[in-house]
């Protein structure tokens, strides 16, 4: 069996999933990695290359996989100062080390190794000491002497201006004492994974337990008792343990089996009523007081954003969000609506400054600015304010009237069971606004709209592809817009006004 340092950290997560992945791969098919899953696993592979910057003297094992074992113990048979990707195998464990360093005074190997975070982490499943005692582990039993262990990370703070300056952008942890306290744990660990590996398939899984947000794929392959529509669904459900448990002990898994109604409280209970009654539970008092502080003409407002964890803008830093584009819907008094829009499509010289002096133009001095999840909006804008002073007030006076048209939601002044809790806009606008649909867009998601994007800027992207995922950006950002004005629309039918 090849038990990997992927599989021994998603053991650490979760046994059944990583059971089901060795033994029952057919399960996986079609459950593709979504375009956030995958950029992850890019910027890892990009972080661990810059990395390689801050050693010069390295020598690279192109090779993947335990082909690239021999290959390794030959690099090091000529003593190599710096070595990346060495491969190594003990018992059914395989590791490929990002970075090794030849240490002479200690007279041993200094282990690295590279993380596209900006700190160091301590819980499952990304677990940093216990992946380097994983590593260390496995490097010791091929015979490699090991007298170093550390975390090269992203550096928060720094902020990109001109090329890229590889020793600020990283910041390096020395994590020795700590592996060497985890190492007996994660031994103990590694153990149990191969035992585990080798037994009968666990019948069910923990999820059972655990709210809908929680569950992977296979949730209902493990757990085929647990109906579409569950006890899971309620609102935040896996921090009441006590309660949730106590369902699940006694097979209660539907909402009309719910003997304790009594018990549910705040956005449970509205959640819950909303569903046996079929009605949604509108607190229209609450609706009246929010919008009453609304002037016109209202602008809903929506940015998308690109990041990536080597920035790539002057200005930004890693991970910081980087506004593309945005929309903005302005809806007048006597109904009236007009549509404004703007979008980045070539990365040149000061990168956001012509979509800040759009905005000056587009937006309505007066009037209340509307978004969804406002704290990204106003974030964004801060981050502007920063980068363009000259144009600071302007975007500091936007965040001062500017409501988040969510709370309505989050809140519990509108809940329909439909929701399943959520005040996620892509959960609400198909319950209150069916006909206003992004399936037919080129783009549906964020996730997939900061991949477009990343391809439309690319220079090797044909003319026509660009001019092609621009009109599939517009029409996406827009429908954002769009949407909060249809809900708003309908709130206000629902009102009566
Ligand atoms: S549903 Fe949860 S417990 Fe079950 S296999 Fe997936 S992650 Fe593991």
């Amino acid at each position: 069996m090849n038990i990997s340092k992927t599989d021994y950290l998603e053991y650490t997560f979760c046994k059944k999933n990583l059971w089901l992945k060795k033994h029952k791969p057919e399960l996986f098919v079609g459950a593709e990695l979504s375009e956030f899953e995958k950029k992850i696993i890019e910027e890892g592979n990009l972080a661990d290359e810059a990395a390689r910057h801050l050693f010069p003297n390295g020598t690279l094992m192109e090779m993947v996989g335990r082909k690239a074992v021999a290959p390794t113990q030959a690099v090091l048979s000529t003593n190599p100062p710096v070595l990346f990707q060495g491969a190594f195998v003990w018992d059914d464990f395989f590791v490929q080390a990002d970075v090794l360093q030849f240490n002479t005074v200690l007279g041993g190997w200094e282990l690295f190794e590279v993380k596209a975070t900006n700190d160091v982490k301590r819980e499952v499943p990304h677990h940093h000491v216990n992946d380097l005692a994983f590593q260390k582990t496995v490097l010791e039993q091929s015979g490699l002497n090991v007298v170093k262990t550390g975390v090269i990370h992203l550096n928060g703070e720094y902020r990109q201006q001109g090329k890229v300056d590889y020793n600020a952008l990283f910041t390096i942890v020395d994590l020795t004492d700590e592996v060497l306290t985890a190492e007996l744990e994660v031994q103990e660990q590694m153990t149990d994974l191969k035992t585990y590996l080798r037994m009968e398939e666990e019948k069910g899984c923990e999820c059972l337990y655990r709210g809908r947000n929680a569950q992977c794929t296979t949730f209902c392959y493990s757990n085929p008792q647990v109906p579409e529509y569950a006890v899971h669904d309620i609102n935040r459900i896996g921090g009441s343990k006590k309660m949730f448990y106590d369902w699940i002990d006694r097979g209660i898994y539907t909402l009309d089996e719910i003997d304790n109604p009594q018990a549910l409280k705040g956005a449970k209970k509205a959640q819950y009523d909303a569903y046996i009654t079929g009605r949604p539970l509108i607190n229209h008092t609450a609706i009246q007081k929010a919008f009453a502080g609304l002037v016109y003409p209202l602008q809903f407002f929506d940015y998308e954003g690109y990041s990536s964890a080597i920035p790539r803008f002057d200005g930004f830093g890693a991970y910081e969000q980087v506004p593309f584009q945005y929309s903005l819907h302005t809806l007048h008094e006597d109904g009236t609506l007009d549509h404004k829009e703007f979008l980045i499509t070539r990365p040149e010289g000061d990168l956001t400054r012509a979509l800040v002096e759009r905005m000056r133009e587009d937006f309505d001095e007066r009037g209340s600015v509307i978004s969804w999840y406002k704290s990204y909006e106003s974030q964004r804008n801060h981050k502007l304010a920063e980068l363009h002073t000259d144009h600071a007030p302007f975007l500091e006076a936007l965040n001062d009237r500017m409501f988040d048209l969510m709370e309505i939601f989050s809140k519990n002044y509108y809940v329909d069971a439909k929701f399943k809790g959520s005040a996620s806009i892509k959960n609400v606008l198909p319950v209150l606004v069916p006909e206003l649909t992004y399936k037919a867009l080129g783009i549906q998601k964020g996730d997939q709209a900061v991949e477009r994007w990343e391809k439309m800027i690319h220079k090797a992207t044909p003319q026509e592809e660009k001019d092609s995922i621009a009109r599939d950006l517009l029409a996406y950002c827009k429908l954002d817009t769009l949407a909060m004005v249809e809900i708003y629309r309908f709130l206000q039918r629902v009102l009566g006004t």
